[in-house]
């Protein structure tokens, strides 16, 4: 269920975790979030240093996001270089706010690779924020996420995006539903 690189949650555990914490929230109609990250420009940065240091700096990366959090938190590496984040207790802007907080650790870590004593520079990461909305589909709530990072990589990278649940654009109950046949 780890990720044998960094270490955190892997992606198998992340999504059972995140319908058993989901499931949780609503039992006790607590709020739950999610942010997702991205780092930014990391094939540059593989193809200026090479894959096994892009490697180490994951470990980094994941590292300093898992120092950023409480226990009750569940870091996952999501993908390639996207990691996800369970936030239980959490409303959208506390979430942000902790998306900034972690946003602003990655931004300030030199990176060394220490075997050559050479400066790598900084990194940066981008990252979307959802809360479940009670009642929607669990890929629902993680596509909201993934569309808040699309967002703040579209605005520039470095950035936290929250979206919020759209009854509108989600559908919403069926007594708002209105079928019109003309026919
Ligand atoms: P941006 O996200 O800012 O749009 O740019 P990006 O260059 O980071 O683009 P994207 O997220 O599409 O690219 C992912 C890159 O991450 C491609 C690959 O070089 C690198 N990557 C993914 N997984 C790994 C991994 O396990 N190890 C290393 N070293 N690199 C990885
Ligand atoms: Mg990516
Ligand atoms: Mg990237």
């Amino acid at each position: 269920m780890r990720d044998t690189l960094t270490g955190v949650a892997n992606r198998k555990a992340f999504d059972t975790e995140l319908k058993i914490r989901a499931a949780d929230a609503i039992d006790k109609a607590k709020p739950l979030c999610l942010i997702m990250i991205d780092i930014d420009h990391f094939k540059v940065f593989n193809d200026t240093f090479g894959h096994p240091v892009g490697d180490q700096v994951l470990r980094l990366v994941a590292h300093t996001l898992q120092e950023g959090l409480r226990a009750t938190e569940l870091l996952a590496r999501y993908g390639g270089e996207e990691f996800a984040i369970v936030v239980p207790g959490a409303k959208l802007r506390d979430a942000e706010k902790i998306g900034d907080r972690l946003r602003e650790r990655i931004a300030a870590k030199d990176i060394v690779n220490q075997n050559k004593n050479e400066k790598l520079g900084r990194l940066s990461v981008s990252l979307g924020v959802s809360q479940l909305q009670p009642g929607e589909p669990l890929s629902q709530f993680v596509d909201r996420a993934d569309r808040a990072l699309y967002k703040a990589k579209a605005s520039g990278r470095n950035t936290v995006i929250a979206i919020e649940y759209d009854k509108n654009l989600h559908g919403g109950t069926l007594q708002d539903i209105k079928i019109d046949d003309q026919r």
